[in-house]
């Protein structure tokens, strides 16, 4: 039985028998993994902190031959994010999170974009990012990343690239973007602040407080199409 060390993000924990927990964790070098934490549920445990949600711990586990779950050996607190669960809608928002990580991605696949996109956006959040912007940034990464977020820079018809005040249109199903000199009477336009919201997204990383420049209705509208395509990529 092989140990390894792992950074990894805690998703989520299952209460398991009196003492233990399940807990699904996101590694660094190894993608997501589950595992039985021995004792994590008694009162006075040697987990301590280390395996609440979004907490960054550096975990050591054992892998047993032809078993899914492995067994969680220690860990230690690496970045508490308790921060962020004494305010509702920040709470809210890294609930949602979670759980975007836990259905998007495969077991056992490391995917260290996600990992350092999860890390930001926690980091962003305690610095008082608001929180509409973080979440539509998240979102639209973790779309992207599972290749469901449609490239809104390239033409699917004539293939021209497009700049970011050209007009465009989403074909029906949302999933490719059409000119505004190809045929696209079938299609629904992008607001031109949604487009420079994206570009926003995917040009520069996420940070502290001074990220507010884009309107509520913009950010809603975002959020709506994220939607759309969070509910496409789990109904497939
Ligand atoms: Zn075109």
């Amino acid at each position: 039985m092989p140990l390894h060390q792992s950074d990894a993000i805690i998703l989520k924990t299952y209460p398991l028998g009196e003492a233990d927990r399940i807990v699904a964790f996101f590694t660094r070098d190894r993608g997501k993994v589950r595992g039985v934490a021995n004792g994590a549920r008694k009162m006075k445990n040697r987990f301590g902190a280390s395996l609440e949600p979004l907490a960054h711990s550096r975990i050591q586990y054992f892998e047993k031959e032809n078993r899914d779950l492995v067994r969680i050996q220690s860990a230690e607190l690496l970045d508490s994010p308790m921060k962020l669960f004494g305010d509702y809608d920040r709470a809210v928002c890294a609930g949602h999170m979670i759980e975007l990580v836990d259905r998007f991605l495969p077991e056992h696949e490391p995917q260290d974009t996600v990992f350092r996109l999860v890390r930001m956006t926690t980091r962003a959040l305690e610095q008082g990012c608001p929180i509409d912007f973080a979440s539509c940034y998240f979102e639209v990464w973790m779309l992207r990343l599972a290749g469901v977020f449609p490239n809104l820079f390239v033409c699917s018809v004539c293939s021209r690239t497009l700049q970011s005040e050209d007009e465009r249109f989403l074909a029906p199903g949302l999933q490719a973007v059409i000119c505004g000199d190809c045929d696209h009477r079938a299609g629904v336009g992008v607001l031109p602040g949604v487009v420079a919201l994206v570009l926003r997204v995917l040009k520069r990383p996420l940070e502290g407080e001074s990220e507010s420049d884009f309107e509520a209705k913009t950010l809603s509208d975002l959020q709506q199409l994220n939607r759309y395509w969070i509910r496409h990529y789990s109904e497939r």
